[in-house]
């Protein structure tokens, strides 16, 4: 008999959690389950499964959701999401085709007509984009949060909109992308619980793309739901997209159904790729960090840099500093720099990168450079983005997994570059 009571932590369980060899002919990994449907033993057994996949009923005391047709289960699937739900410590997840989708399945499964939802500011562009394009034609309501404002000022926001007793929703992306600005997840659910009743929850959902699943566990500070991009860090080789969801089960089982009849899973080839990614996830971000760490430290001062944003360099004890140590326990791997002057600027420097690509996404082991007003964020209203902080002389930094001393000499030969180009004016 093997002893199996230790207690393992998540990384020593990547390679082989929620997955028996001997179901596929011993192999020691998992093979890509490459098929539409299931085969039932019985029809009795068919109906079973179908009663809990559509929520008739809810599952026994020891019984596993069976497996039926790949829009709604597949091994690679559950393999998957079985292991995404040790890093946030919850009860079930469930992943999709992208993070978009995984985005747009929370807000719709969570709001109806009438509602209000409040969310913070900025967010990924097609969040933004969804919240203030898509939700109006639903008659779903929005009022935008900022870094910035304190609990007394979010209570007044909400409460001039009129529809206080609407408020279904708080939505936060934090780190916020591009700026990395931080919001605190527990005074968001303070705030939300103001407004519970008897008959409604007010469900807070927080974009953890950012920090996640290493660096932080929002739930832990109050979220219902957690949210990623998996084509980031996740997936984090730039060969995929990819979202996930996680939470409690009678959270989940709502997404879960809505996703069944949206249609927009993950397929079976695409949950291999993660699982495979996942073997390697706290490595890449731990060298990711160590990366960005020296970087930010390199250029804080540099002359041709008017701000490095890098939770490392917040102000200690500002309140965002206070945030950063309470919910985080590391400054991430992303960093937005502003270059001295404008579009011109920036431009030249990003034309000048050589080892960092010039590509929108994030999270690869590859670093790349990309120019949020004109780019990931071009969408945005353009005093909104001003607000936000997202000026033409940022530059958004996804730090990789190179040599630190390689990439501080690519980010150095680009700044120069600048100069040269001043010079020549
Ligand atoms: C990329 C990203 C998304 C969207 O994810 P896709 O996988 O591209 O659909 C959402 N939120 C954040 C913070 C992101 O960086």
């Amino acid at each position: 008999m093997k002893n199996n009571s230790h207690n393992y932590s998540p990384e020593s369980l990547m390679m082989s959690y929620g997955y028996k060899p001997e179901l596929s002919e011993g192999a020691i990994k998992p093979p890509i389950f490459q098929t539409s449907t299931f085969v039932f033993k019985t029809a009795e057994e068919g109906k079973a499964f179908f009663e809990v996949a559509y929520g008739l009923r809810s599952k026994g005391e020891n019984e596993e959701q069976g497996l039926i047709y790949s829009r709604i289960n597949n091994p690679n699937l559950e393999i998957l999401e079985n292991r995404l739900c040790l890093w946030d410590r919850s009860d079930d997840c469930a992943v999709f085709e992208s993070g978009m989708s995984a985005i747009s399945t929370v807000l719709m499964e969570f709001l109806k007509p009438g509602d209000l939802l409040v969310y913070s500011s900025p967010v990924y562009g097609g969040t933004d984009h969804f919240i203030n394009h898509l939700l109006p034609r639903i008659g779903v309501e929005s009022v935008g949060i900022r870094a910035d404002h304190n609990k007394k000022d979010i209570i007044e926001m909400i409460e001039a909109t009129g529809k206080a007793d609407k408020l279904a929703m708080i939505y936060l992306e934090t780190p916020a992308n591009p700026t990395n600005a931080v919001m605190d997840i527990s005074m968001c659910r303070e705030i939300g619980d103001m407004y519970k009743t008897e008959e409604k929850e007010v469900i807070l959902a927080v974009d953890n793309t950012y920090m996640g699943p290493i660096w932080c566990h929002p739930m832990e500070h109050g979220a219902h739901l957690v949210i990623y991009s998996a084509t980031k860090y996740i997936g984090g080789h730039s060969d995929l997209i990819a979202g996930a969801v996680l939470g409690k089960q009678e959270h989940m089982n709502r997404v879960k159904i809505l996703r069944t009849f949206l249609g927009n899973m993950a397929s079976p080839n695409t949950c291999w790729l993660l699982t495979r990614s996942l073997e390697t996830l706290k490595i890449r971000m731990d060298q990711q960090m160590q990366n960005a760490k020296a970087v930010a430290q390199k250029f804080r001062d540099h002359d041709m840099i008017t701000k490095v944003h890098y939770l490392d360099l917040l102000e200690p004890n500002s309140r965002s500093y206070d945030i950063y140590k309470r919910q985080y326990s590391s400054p991430g791997a992303m960093i937005s720099i502003e270059i001295k002057g404008g579009e011109a600027e920036a431009f030249k420097f990003l034309n000048a990168l050589n080892l960092f690509k010039l590509a929108v996404s994030l999270g690869g082991t590859e670093s790349l450079a990309q120019h949020p007003c004109s780019m990931t964020h071009a969408g945005v209203d353009p005093i909104a983005k001003i607000q936000m902080g997202i000026t033409e002389n940022l530059v958004r930094l996804s730090i990789g997994i190179e040599n630190e001393s390689d990439l501080i000499w690519d980010i150095e030969q680009a700044l120069e570059s600048i100069k040269n180009m001043s010079v020549r004016m």
